[in-house]
């Protein structure tokens, strides 16, 4: 399984740069968990093949150039782009950015060829299948509906915490899969911010290191993600202080492979 967090900022010769700024996972250059940079960051080839989203919750950098992907490829495909979130999300995507005054409501509309975009619900606790994987969702502790995903593609499995406070299903869902090769955790905010990371249901270091306590999986590679760019080196730094086994910072751009 290859995954790559897809970058959303850019150096001055237009490589990545490692803030990351949008969520948008793009795993073996099918499926994406999320969409913040799909629209502005996909290589060519991959926008030939991602036809899969998942959407964990609405916040503006999970979803904000989604719009725009859609856009961009609405007179090429053959087949829709399959948004999979839980009803709750498809409601606010329906009511608050598809919805005919932020952009078009592309599930109604067709190209040459039928729809350019279908909502897939999922429920949270029942396995579903997006392209070649099988997932589950659970719901986490954000200040939105949003939802962590444990995924496989029959070999490989790996988990998505998605934004969070402490939580407990989540790790519940992980600590019954057979194996975890990997899982995607956030750090939002160093653990001097720990009122603000409360305040807006995100993880510091010193919380992610609890919630760490609750896995009963060993050995997997631990990456963090969704750090906050303006506090990213102290956030970095703190990470480091855990020295945890495996644990690093996800960088934007590179692709992993398990
Ligand atoms: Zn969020
Ligand atoms: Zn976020």
């Amino acid at each position: 399984m290859q995954i790559q967090l897809l970058p959303s900022s850019f150096d001055s010769k237009g490589g990545a740069s490692p803030a990351q700024r949008l969520t948008c996972f793009v795993i073996d250059d099918r499926v994406t968990i999320d969409a913040g940079s799909i629209g502005i960051a996909l290589s060519d080839a991959q926008q030939t093949t991602v036809r899969d989203v998942i959407v964990t919750h609405p916040h503006m950098d999970h979803i904000a150039s989604l719009p725009i992907f859609v856009d961009d490829l609405f007179g090429d495909l053959r087949e829709p782009v399959r948004i999979h979130a839980t009803s709750e999300v498809i409601e606010l995507l329906t009511a608050d950015v598809f919805n005919d005054t932020v952009y078009p409501k592309f599930d109604l509309l067709k190209n040459a060829h039928g729809h350019v975009m279908q909502y897939v619900p999922f429920e949270v606790g029942r396995e579903f299948k997006v392209a070649h994987l099988t997932c589950t969702a659970v719901s986490v502790n954000h200040i939105v509906p949003t939802i962590g995903l444990l995924l496989s593609d029959g070999v490989t499995t790996v988990a998505f915490s998605s934004d969070t406070a402490e939580t407990e299903e989540f790790w519940q869902l992980v600590n019954q899969a057979k194996k975890l090769d990997a899982l995607f955790i956030e750090a939002s905010f160093p653990d001097s911010m720990e009122g603000l990371a409360k305040a807006s249901k995100h993880l510091t270091p010193a919380s992610l290191r609890n919630e760490l306590s609750k896995l009963n999986h060993n050995g997997m590679d631990i990456l963090a993600v969704h750090l906050n760019p303006a506090h990213r080196e102290k956030v970095v730094s703190e990470l480091n202080q855990l020295k945890i086994d495996k644990l690093q910072v996800m960088e934007p751009g590179r692709t992993y492979e398990w």
